[in-house]
């Protein structure tokens, strides 16, 4: 089986050569590590290989990893890294997370966001957030149509003063074909440009705030990074696949 380290080089030479097909440079796109279900001793190997952004998806778990950070001196060095949620996330649960995260990816629904305001301003902190966007339409997911999306990017920034909305962030439809959600990133990059565009226009200040778009896991972050992508958000590809059953 491979190691983490050895997982890890690879994603980094994948990013670099879509960065170098499309022109980009490397510095513009973050690889955040998805450790959800991952015992803390692969977070560390992450870590030893230079890895200091981490996705997590369940308040809970994410809570226990911070706190291990910060209680078990084996894992203190840890307590550097950026913490990202990523998961779906229920209003009652945002007071755990809204100061303990670097930024909440997964916002998809104007309600939440007032919750994240409020929570926000109650801990003293501005919460960094990406609206999560259905590009694709499907039934099953969460997240905002593209126009909602754009509309409420531009009502957040305006209304609410602890919530910076940073940009888009989507996850594309499962396929074995990376290459069928070309479309679906073009369109979410196109969506945010526009939005960037309005936001200026509309002389809001938080416009330069807005220059983040979250898209492309492992099965098609190499497209996602081509179309745009300011972070790719990979698991399997860097800790194996995930087992649920535990
Ligand atoms: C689990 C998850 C990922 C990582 O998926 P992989 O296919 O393992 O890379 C990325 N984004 C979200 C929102 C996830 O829930």
């Amino acid at each position: 089986m491979d190691t983490i380290q050895e997982n890890l080089k690879q994603v980094h030479e994948v990013i670099r050569k879509a960065c170098a097909k499309a022109g980009r440079k490397e510095e513009e796109v973050t690889l955040l590590a998805v450790s959800k279900t991952k015992p803390m001793e692969l977070l560390l190997e992450a870590y030893e290989a230079g890895e200091r952004s981490f996705g997590e998806n369940y308040v809970q778990e994410l809570n226990e990893k911070i706190q291990c950070t910060k209680e078990d001196p084996g894992y203190a060095k840890l307590a550097d890294v950026s913490w990202h949620m990523i998961g779906h996330l229920q209003r009652n649960k945002v007071k755990y997370i809204v100061d303990q995260v670097d930024m909440i990816h997964s916002v998809d629904s104007r309600r939440l966001a007032d919750q994240i305001e409020h929570d926000a301003e109650k801990k003293g902190v501005i919460a960094n957030i990406l609206l999560e966007v259905n590009i694709a339409g499907e039934e099953s997911k969460w997240g905002f149509t593209a126009e909602e999306g754009k509309r409420e990017a531009l009502a957040i920034a305006r209304e609410l003063p602890h919530v910076k909305v940073r940009g888009f962030m989507t996850s594309a439809p499962y396929t074995e074909d990376a290459e069928s959600n070309r479309v679906h990133f073009k369109n979410l990059k196109q969506l945010f440009d526009e939005t960037a565009d309005l936001l200026k226009k509309e002389g809001i200040p938080a416009a330069d705030a807005f220059d983040t778009l979250s898209m492309g896991m492992t099965g098609d972050y190499r497209v996602a990074i081509e179309e745009g992508a300011t972070i790719v958000r990979v698991g399997t590809g860097i800790f194996g696949a995930r087992d649920y059953s535990k």
